[in-house]
């Protein structure tokens, strides 16, 4: 096992990876999904000049809105614009509604009085009210380019006549936790047991970035369970993630486990706390990650290799929100021959970084809190309150 540094390892992740395969999808499923490809106007927008008041179209220009002006016609949102308006004429007109011929401006229904067909303005507005067609979007902008879509991307997608968009196909995930003593939770916890937390927050992880995430639940540490399910999870699913089993224990047989299956290693070992045993390796197309099985060692290295992996597999460009920010307590560590992430909390007024109490990678409570990982690089001991320190926010 050579440990390699977690930005050699990152590169490795990253490196060689299928094209993410699309599929067409309805608006109304596509939220939260990564935009395929770029997407193209179909039409102006606005369509046409419409009215941005409720108010009288009216030919006059400039000032010369004084006197009485005929109101011949009534036009409402939806409607066709009607004939041309002649010199003294006007059109009651609605928020919406096409301006039509011949009209220079809006004037709003609060300036205006109207009486037997006739129309008075009681002031002159600076502005048209006419949004003129295509001031938003010419046929054929760039409208969207490859991102999450959000809610406003489907509203922007359907004002341009798309019913339908093509986004990348959700990348699937098979997770498994190994271990003699785990239990899933919900069961009684007998002696010397523990809940298995690893599977469902691998999962939620997973989920959360819109990967289908499927949990394979508990696998004992014994070489042909392991074998059968990981065989079958390999063949199934685009990534598989493992957590436990990774390390030099007498019953870790992960790595053997995946060597007897084809796989090809690319790293087993990281200079990183918490994460130290990690491995990643390939068959064909589809990858394999073995987690060191403490619970923060889990929640860690997938925020700092499997997420950008499964990202880059989901077509997206998102990358993790890293800031540089004063530590609010001095902070020390055993040794200084690995990057260590540890748990912290932000803290604002002054604007700085916490870390939070914590004994270690199996102290799930210390990273439920936190909302964001302090790194401290190699070569790196001890820090004073106040000195710039690298932070990930982990925060959605
Ligand atoms: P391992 O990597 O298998 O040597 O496990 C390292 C530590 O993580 C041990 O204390 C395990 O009991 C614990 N652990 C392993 N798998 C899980 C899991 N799925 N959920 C919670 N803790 C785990
Ligand atoms: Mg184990």
């Amino acid at each position: 096992m050579t440990a390699i540094h977690p930005n050699d390892a990152l590169s490795l992740v990253l490196a060689d990876l299928p094209p993410p395969a699309q599929e067409i999808l309805p608006l109304d499923k596509a939220c939260g999904r990564f935009l395929a490809k770029k997407v193209y106007a179909k039409i102006d927008q606005p369509p046409f000049d419409k009215s941005a008041m409720d108010g009288y179209a009216h030919c006059a220009v400039g000032p010369g809105l004084s006197g009485s002006w005929r109101v011949v016609s009534v036009i409402a949102a939806g409607d066709s614009p009607g004939k041309p308006l002649g010199t003294e004429e006007c059109a009651r007109i609605m928020t919406g509604a096409p301006i039509p011929a011949g009209a220079y401006a809006v004037q709003r229904r609060e300036y205006a009085r109207e009486d037997s067909g006739s129309v008075w303005f009681t002031r002159t507005e600076s502005c048209d009210n006419i949004i003129r067609q295509g001031e938003n979007q010419k046929s054929g902008d760039l409208l969207l380019s490859p991102r999450r879509l959000k809610p406003q991307d489907i509203g922007l997608l359907a004002s341009s006549g798309y019913s339908t968009v093509p986004v990348t196909r959700k990348v699937s995930v098979g997770i498994v936790s190994t271990g003699d003593e785990l239990t899933e939770s919900g069961a009684t916890l007998a002696a010397g047991k523990i809940y298995d937390s690893n599977g469902p927050q691998i999962a939620a992880q997973a989920a959360e970035l819109g990967c289908d995430a499927k949990l394979f639940g508990i696998v004992r540490d014994n070489l042909t369970t392991l074998s059968d399910i990981i065989g079958r999870t390999i063949a199934e699913y685009d990534v598989t993630i493992l957590s436990g089993a990774v390390s030099l224990g007498d019953f870790d047989y992960v790595p053997q486990t995946l060597e007897a299956l084809g796989v090809k290693e690319l790293f087993h070992g990281l200079k990183m706390r918490p994460g130290k045993p990690t491995y990643y390796g390939r068959i064909g197309e589809k990858s394999v990650f073995g987690l060191p099985g403490n619970p923060v060692s889990t929640f860690v290295n997938f925020e700092i290799l499997i997420k950008p992996h499964l990202l880059k597999r989901s077509g997206s460009n998102e990358n993790p929100t890293e800031l540089v920010l004063p530590l609010a307590a001095p902070l020390t560590r055993k040794g200084d021959d690995r990057v260590e992430y540890l748990p912290a909390k932000l803290e604002s007024k002054p604007t700085r970084v916490r870390q939070l109490a914590y004994r270690g990678s199996s102290m799930l409570s210390a990273l439920a809190d936190a909302d964001c990982l302090i790194r401290i690089d190699i070569g790196v001991e001890s820090l004073q309150e106040g000195d710039p320190v690298h932070v990930r926010l982990i925060r959605p």
